[in-house]
Formats: structure tokens, C-alpha cells, sequence
């Protein structure tokens, strides 16, 4: 039988989603010839390559709608049903490239694509929160090269939002505005950790940053969802995505590896109007050839280190912007 369901921890309080057929997902199928499932003529694909974002379901997904409910709760081990949706975003027939490859009108198709999936996904009343990611190298693990995101919509709101959440939540009714409009206005002031703005959207490495070259997105009109962007500031939020990776492309001339991350409000029906959505890139680098691991003080205290100082990485982005923000078609500028 197939193990797939929800085990709650009550120490963390956390849930960890099991999923045992995903151990029989292909690893780097393309590396074998002419085997990538994401470009034309794959058997999930067709052979049609006039299209430029596809959304397919995943072939094997970590939550399905179908997850039956589990049967009991012995003593303190608790599970639920993994219920959800797991989607894949691919962003391109193209095999190769990241984000800042692709045109600003495609990119921007490719953010209409994640507000339709997330309204869509979150208009499930089990989905409580619809996470839109993107893995990019083989250092962070893809089992895929082909350009493409992912989206997984939770039936319950994931632990990092839920404090964000809670944070903002307190800051509201205490200061009656909002955090993360602080933050960014902070920040601004500051102005030694921006990387990258246009006329809507800031990119600037946080003050507390945990990953050496961690970039937040933040916009500057206070959103709590894709689905309150205008398609100008959409225009603008795929702008600055695509400015930020061809940043980090330049910034040791290789291709950067990243996790990126959309933090949005939850969707299940309350109101968070305190909340502010942004975007968080964390990649693995702390040098050109060192790569930064989360290791016994990040997972065993959940305390990070940070090696080097924030103010010089954030220098090294801004001198690596420099050089490939002006050679691109870019609507915003570095400052
Ligand atoms: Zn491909
Ligand atoms: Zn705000
Ligand atoms: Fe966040």
C-alpha cells in the first residue's frame, strides 16, 4: 500500500508530509539523452512547441486532492490526509536557462501563470496556503534541469509564513501598521543592502539575512497577494525576478543555484490584511567555490551564522549588477 499522509510532530508542531511513491521519482532523467519530460515532443508535453508556460499536475505528487482520510490516532501519533495539489510551472519549451533568459513578456506570463494557479488552487476550501517555489542546480538537488517552478497547495499554513504571520499580526496591533512596510522603508533609508529597484518592486539583501547572498522582493505598494498586483506592477514584479537572477549569474560568471520562495497570505478564508507578500531567494553560496551548509547550529539550534558581513555581500551583488543590469533590457535600475 502506498504510505502517503500527514504525521503530526507535537514537539515542533509541524507537520512532515510522507510521500513513499516519490521514491520512485526518476533522477535527472534528461542527463540520458533526449529524455527531458519538459520539452516538446515528451510524452506529457506533445510535440508542440508554440506555447510558452505550460502548468502540468506533478507525476508524483507529495499531496493530492484524492488523499484518503487516515484511519485513526494512536496515543500522540497523529496523521491526517495529504491533501493538496502539487503542480509543476514550466516556464519555457527552451531546456536551458533561468528566469533572466527569458523575455520581460514572457516572464510576465510566466507570473500570470503562478496568480492563476494560485487563486485557482487556493479556491479549494481544503487548500490553506499555496506555496509557488523554484529550485534551480544541482547543488540544491533539482532532479530537473528544464526551467520550471513548482507549486504546492497545503491544507494546513506551513511553519516559516505562520511566524511571519504571527509577527506581523502582533507588530499590527501594537504599532497599527504594517511590518513589512517598516521593514522596507528601513531598509530604504539605509540603503546599503538595496540591490535592485524598479517603479513598484524592491530588491534588497534583509538586514537579518541567514543565507550570505539571500535577496528578498518586496513591492513597494502594500500587496498581500499576487492577486492585488496590477498588470503594470506585474510587469514590474517579473522584471525585478529577472534582474535579480541575472545578478546572481554575474556574480561569479557561473549559473547560481537558488531556492526561491513566494510568501503570500494564506487561503483559507481569514482576513490578513496585516500581511505584505514578498519573495525570498536563498542561494547556497557564501564564496565563488565555498558552498554555505546548514549543519549542526542551523538544524540542531535552528540558529544561523552568517559568514561574512551582510553590507559587503550586499556591495558584491550591487558590483555584479552593475555589470549585467546595463547590458539588459531592464525597466528599474541598480542603486
Ligand atoms: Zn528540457
Ligand atoms: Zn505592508
Ligand atoms: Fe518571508
Amino acid at each position: 500500500m502506498l504510505k502517503h499522509e500527514l504525521r503530526w510532530n507535537p514537539l515542533l508542531r509541524e507537520w512532515i508530509i510522507v510521500a513513499g511513491h516519490r521514491r520512485a521519482r526518476p533522477w535527472r532523467p534528461e542527463e540520458k539523452k533526449r529524455m527531458c519530460p519538459f520539452c516538446p515532443g515528451a510524452p506529457e508535453i506533445g510535440d508542440r512547441a508554440d506555447w510558452d508556460v505550460m502548468v502540468l499536475p506533478n507525476k508524483y505528487p507529495a499531496l493530492r486532492p484524492d488523499a484518503l482520510e487516515p484511519k485513526s490516532r494512536r496515543g500522540l501519533f497523529r496523521t491526517a490526509a495529504a491533501k493538496g495539489f502539487c503542480e509543476v510551472v514550466i516556464e519555457t519549451p527552451e531546456h536551458e536557462g533561468d528566469l533572466c533568459n527569458l523575455s520581460l513578456e514572457h516572464m510576465k506570463k510566466v507570473v500570470d501563470a503562478y496568480t492563476e494557479e494560485y487563486r485557482k488552487l487556493g479556491h479549494e476550501d481544503f487548500v490553506k496556503y499555496v506555496m509557488i517555489f523554484r529550485n534551480k542546480g544541482k547543488e540544491i538537488g533539482v532532479s530537473l534541469t528544464h526551467p520550471h517552478s513548482q507549486i504546492y497547495a497545503l491544507p494546513f499554513i506551513p511553519p516559516r509564513p505562520r511566524r511571519e504571520l504571527e509577527s506581523c499580526r502582533d507588530y499590527h496591533l501594537k504599532e497599527g501598521r504594517c511590518l513589512i512596510c517598516d521593514i522596507l522603508a528601513q531598509e530604504t533609508q539605509e540603503g546599503e543592502r538595496l540591490i535592485y529597484e524598479n517603479d513598484h518592486m524592491i530588491a534588497f539583501l534583509p538586514f537579518y539575512a541567514m543565507w550570505p547572498y539571500e535577496v528578498h522582493i518586496v513591492p513597494r505598494k502594500h500587496v498581500r497577494s499576487l492577486m492585488d498586483l496590477k498588470e503594470e506592477e506585474k510587469y514590474h514584479l517579473a522584471d525585478i525576478l529577472r534582474a535579480v537572477t541575472a545578478i546572481y549569474n554575474a556574480l561569479f560568471d557561473f549559473d547560481m543555484p537558488y531556492i526561491m520562495v513566494f510568501h503570500q497570505e494564506p487561503t483559507d478564508g481569514n482576513d490578513y490584511g496585516y500581511y505584505h507578500m514578498h519573495i525570498e531567494f536563498y542561494p547556497p553560496y557564501r564564496e565563488r567555490d565555498k558552498l554555505k551548509y546548514a549543519a549542526g547550529i542551523e538544524w540542531g539550534a535552528g540558529t544561523f551564522t552568517y559568514d561574512g558581513i551582510p553590507e559587503e555581500k550586499a556591495r558584491e551583488l550591487r558590483r555584479a549588477g552593475h555589470k549585467a543590469i546595463e547590458k539588459g533590457d531592464y525597466l528599474g535600475y541598480v542603486p
